[in-house]
């Protein structure tokens, strides 16, 4: 039967991708409508992360991330299964170096136990360490054995794939430059060609603060673009280690720290870290948008921001330009990695929202204004989280 509804989702991202599909499931028959500027599905943060399914240790609990990546990663690996898409369960090590650490990671282990991530073990000294992870040097971790790797790439295409069966359209290489709501609907201009809907949602990533404020939503948080760079063993020297494995992160950041990272495909990458990127979707070093560059500087959050952690900014800088870095700060938990070993591979950027009075955003944030909801902050878990961040828009945007 159909609504007759006109449903708009800005961004074929995995978060757009899993809202349509979502509004699909509940309003049978609404015309959906998913527009991005690029030609492709995917090709930014979607297509550019970890790859990690999160399993839900850090989060504070109560907080959405806590609540929507413990419901996400469920859903999503029972999609990958019935899909046949990849989702191998390798496991994660988060390794205190020394007695320093063990605080925090105490902490990280409570709030793992109050998020009911399953399986959890607390492992201590470094034999039982090496039980998992044979090449790993620490005093202590938490063995998290259901985080998984995933191709967040194939997945969107599974989203779109469904959104496609189900009736709705992709508008790819349109550009949304315009969003004018009004009390009966939302004309939005997109490649030049005006639409009218009666429900918008905008889940456009690294772009979300722009996008939404073309709708009459808030200013802030304002989105500042950090790329993560990695690097890649080379052939011969992928089994160093089996899983995932993670240093203690610096509570102070939302990043994780530089990571052990398995692939589906059977590769392994050392990242990401987390360099202030000089344009938006700035993958390269060189790579520089005026415009972009000059609303990072320009902006109240982010100067407070950088005022407090300048230190820690030339640090990564230091790391972007020379690979050793990196390669100490891995070495520090798996000293048989060699420098010779490794070479760069693709970066992301991370949406990073910061809020004008300089606060990192943590949680995810979605606004709702009138006929429109901007998701704002949609950083890691959000590919993990995307199923459930589905469910918890569409039914704001309905409600
Ligand atoms: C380095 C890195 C590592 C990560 N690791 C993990 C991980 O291991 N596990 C995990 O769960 N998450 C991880 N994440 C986070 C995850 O990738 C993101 O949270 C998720 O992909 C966000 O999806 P999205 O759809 O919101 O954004 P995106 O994938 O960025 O999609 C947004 C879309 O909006 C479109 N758009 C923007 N502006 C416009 C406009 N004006 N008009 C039309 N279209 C527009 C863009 O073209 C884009 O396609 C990582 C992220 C990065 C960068």
């Amino acid at each position: 039967m159909s609504t007759g509804e006109r449903i708009g989702v800005v961004g074929a991202g995995i978060v757009g991708l899993a809202v349509a599909r979502r509004v699909a499931e509940v309003r049978p028959g609404a015309a959906i409508t998913v527009i991005d500027k690029e030609d492709a599905v995917a090709v930014h943060q979607t297509g550019h992360n970890s790859g990690v399914a999160h399993a839900g240790l850090y989060y504070q609990p109560g907080s959405l991330k806590a609540e929507l990546c413990r419901r996400g990663m469920g859903l999503l690996k029972a999609l990958c299964e019935e899909r046949g898409l990849p989702y191998d369960e390798c496991g994660k090590l988060v390794v205190a170096r020394d007695a320093s650490e063990i605080e925090r990671l105490r902490e990280i282990e409570r709030r793992a136990t109050e998020n009911g991530v399953p399986g959890l073990r607390w492992l201590e000294g470094q034999t039982q360490l090496q039980t998992v992870e044979p090449n790993v040097v620490g005093v202590a971790a938490v063995h998290s054995p259901v985080t998984a790797i995933v191709d967040f790439r194939a997945v969107a295409e599974a989203f779109a794939d469904d959104v496609r069966t189900a009736g709705g359209r992709l508008l790819l290489g349109r550009a949304v430059t315009a969003i004018q709501p009004s009390t009966s609907e939302v004309r939005v201009t997109a490649g030049g060609e005006e639409l009218a809907f009666d429900r918008v949602i905008l889940c456009a990533g690294l772009q979300s603060d722009r996008v939404a404020r073309l709708a009459g939503d808030a200013d802030g948080p304002a989105i500042v673009p950090f790329r993560g760079e990695y690097l890649r063993l080379k052939d011969g020297h992928t089994d160093l280690v089996k899983g995932l494995i993670y240093p203690v992160p610096d509570p102070a950041f939302p990043f994780l720290g530089v990571h052990f990272t398995r692939r589906v495909g059977g590769g392994l990458d050392i990242g990401p870290n987390a360099v202030l990127a000089f344009a938006r979707e700035g993958y390269s070093f060189g790579r520089v948008v005026p415009r972009d560059l000059a609303a990072t500087l320009t902006y109240p959050g982010f100067r407070k921001m950088a005022t407090k952690y300048w230190k820690t900014g030339l640090k990564e800088m230091r790391g972007s330009v020379a690979p050793g870095v990196m390669v100490r700060e891995a070495q520090s938990f798996v000293p048989a990695l060699r420098r010779e070993d490794v070479e760069r591979a693709p970066a992301g950027v991370r949406a990073q929202a910061i809020d004008p009075d300089g606060g990192l955003v943590d949680d995810f944030r979605i606004n709702h204004v009138g006929r429109v909801v901007a998701v704002r902050n949609a950083p890691s878990p959000a590919a993990t989280s995307s199923l459930a961040i589905a469910e918890h828009v569409v039914g704001l945007a309905f409600s």
